[in-house]
């Protein structure tokens, strides 16, 4: 059979599952909380232009307002400087054959449970492919970190007097993914692809300044790893195409056993 036809035939019958790895996008939804210095980004307003009614009595859609960053969304190349002069570097110019990929799924639901800091290693990434495989080409890393279920804005902030505490990525871990294997990019729960003590390491924000400027993405607020394998899922993610954006709300799904 074609391939094209027995995958349509295996989604029919459930043989192939597709998994919504979206966070539901909301008012409340919690986008990054800068530190005063910088500009925040507004989390969505979302206001009804009508409502079956004498504003348009047969339809109903809403303006939405809200920042590139907001809720499950994408971050290109173009957002962080030390990616500002690639080619296809936006929204609208990243090449489309780039929005699907295999997922290799990192658990390290266990470790954040003990240390909401917790930054994944060069280590943990090459015990992981002792047991997986070697990270393939074009593929998204994610990493399962058991954030997702973290109810509320606070407790999915979970800023302190010193700042955001979440687990994110180790300096010298994002320098190899960038530089080492040729990923996508890297998928999280959390709001951002970086930990949230990241302003404090060496570089600053390690994840967007290596991953970006090694023209790879990011993908933040995802929710369902855990009903991802760690290996043999496809992710397919495609932001708007926001002339020039630098990232953009989207809605991602995985094709899975
Ligand atoms: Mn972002």
């Amino acid at each position: 059979m074609d391939v094209l036809a027995q995958l349509l035939e295996e989604l029919t019958t459930g043989k192939l599952e597709i998994i919504d790895l979206t966070s539901p996008l909301e008012p409340e939804t919690p986008v990054i909380d800068l530190p005063p210095m910088f500009a925040p980004s507004p989390g969505l307003t979302l206001t009804e232009i009508s409502h079956y009614d004498n504003r348009g009595p047969a339809w109903y859609w809403n303006v939405l307002y809200m920042g590139e960053h907001t809720g499950t969304h994408f971050d290109a190349p173009i957002h962080w400087i030390t990616g500002k002069e690639l080619p296809n570097n936006a929204t609208d110019t990243i090449l489309p054959s780039k929005f699907i990929g295999p997922a290799c799924v990192i658990d390290v639901t266990a470790e954040v449970k003990q240390d909401p800091d917790y930054l994944l290693t060069i280590e943990r990434v090459e015990q992981w492919e002792a047991d997986h495989g070697h990270i393939p080409n074009g593929a998204w890393l994610l990493i399962h970190t058991g954030w997702s279920q973290r109810a509320g804005r606070e407790a999915f902030l979970n800023i302190h007097d010193d700042g955001a505490h979440s687990p994110g990525f180790h300096p010298s871990c994002s320098a190899f993914l960038a530089k080492e294997r040729d990923i996508l990019g890297v998928g999280v729960e959390t709001v951002g692809t970086d930990a949230g003590q990241a302003g404090g390491f060496d570089p600053p924000f390690p994840s967007h300044t290596y991953m970006h400027g090694a023209g790879r993405f990011g993908i933040t607020s995802l929710m369902n790893l855990d009903l991802l394998p760690p290996t043999g899922a496809i992710v397919i993610a495609a932001p708007l195409k926001i002339v020039k954006g630098s990232g953009s709300p989207l809605r991602v799904i995985a094709i899975t056993r």
